[in-house]
């Protein structure tokens, strides 16, 4: 089997190391258009500063990231070709959408049902962006992404998570999700999923790390999802020694075959000034695994062959296989 990525189809098992939710470039075009220089918006520079990023990756041990912008967080195919083709990392591209509460204004409108009644451009959208590619790059997206937060499952995200459900039974690209794992969401997700004859052994609850409620984990899990424990450095919501603590704890339990590793790191995002977010999360870049959180696993009795299962064996299990 092989996977689209920016740099070319690539066999499922070159992928290699993959960290399975980072973001290159997170921002809004919208104030781009409009405020030129927005937030240090320099487009030469800032795609610069991103090849040096991925290549240091690279250095440091990972091949590939899947880069999981989807509208309206800015996502921008053509700039990411140019990063992609600079530097010797694959870098897997997103369709779907991540909306927490209401979709925008300008998708509200049209459906069915809605002021102008016609199928659900969504997943039109998404299956258009998996068979034809993203922003005429002729890139193809190589996994499906939605998102369901602190408002739970409104009428809006229900509609976007159904919508990703069709365009993966249509496509068979697999599904990765963004949570509140506070809130217990995932439940929620695999509920909807399933409804929609999704096999939930196709869908990774993303940011599952975000919480030490065992409890909710491992129901996750026994529903047959995988689970992103994907915010290595986000240390001010569950500091490191925990998220260590429970993705050593599930591998102990015999889940290493459900677990992808991950930061959420973002290249460039004009949403938070990058020295703010470094004051504030000095673990929280795309790094982080390679440097800190390997070796503490290795600590905590985590084998070498559960890691390469995580970063290498379960990617390229859930991005080669297409039902
Ligand atoms: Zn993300």
């Amino acid at each position: 089997m092989h996977v689209n990525t920016y740099r070319g189809a690539v066999a499922a098992a070159d992928l290699g190391r993959t960290l399975m939710h980072e973001h290159v470039f997170v921002m809004a075009p919208e104030l781009m258009i409009n405020y030129p220089g927005y937030a240090d918006w320099d487009e030469e520079s800032v795609v610069c500063a991103a090849v040096t990023r991925l290549t240091d990756l690279k250095h440091a041990g990972i091949d590939t990231i899947v880069d999981l912008t989807v509208t309206p967080l800015g996502r921008n195919p053509p700039l990411i070709q140019r990063v992609a083709q600079a530097c010797a990392l694959n870098i897997v591209g997103a369709t779907g959408i991540y909306v927490t509460n209401e979709l925008p204004e300008y998708l509200k409108f049209r459906g069915p049902g809605l002021l102008s009644n016609e199928p659900e451009p969504l997943v039109e959208l998404f299956v258009r962006d998996i068979e034809h590619g993203m922003a005429d790059t002729g890139v193809r997206a190589g996994i499906l992404k939605c998102a369901t937060d602190r408002y739970g499952l409104t009428p809006d995200v229900e509609r976007a998570l159904r919508a990703v459900a069709q365009a993966h039974l249509r496509t068979g690209v697999p599904i990765s999700t963004h949570t509140h794992a506070g809130r217990e969401v995932g439940l929620v997700q695999q509920k909807v999923f399933a409804e929609e004859g999704v096999s939930l052994d196709r869908v990774i609850i993303g940011h599952s790390g975000d919480t030490v409620d065992l409890d909710y984990l491992q129901r996750l899990l026994d529903a047959g999802s995988y689970l992103g424990m994907d915010r290595f450095g986000f240390d001010v919501l569950v500091p490191f020694a925990e998220r260590v603590r429970v993705v050593a704890e599930l591998c102990r339990r015999g889940y290493a075959d459900r677990l992808v590793l991950s930061h959420d790191a973002v290249c460039h995002h004009d949403a938070v000034p990058a020295k703010t977010m470094q004051a504030l999360m000095p673990n929280y870049h795309m790094g982080h695994i390679s440097a800190d959180v390997i070796p503490a696993l290795l600590q905590t009795g985590v084998s070498q062959e559960q890691i390469d299962q995580m970063l290498i064996g379960n990617p390229a299990q859930i991005l080669g296989r297409c039902a």
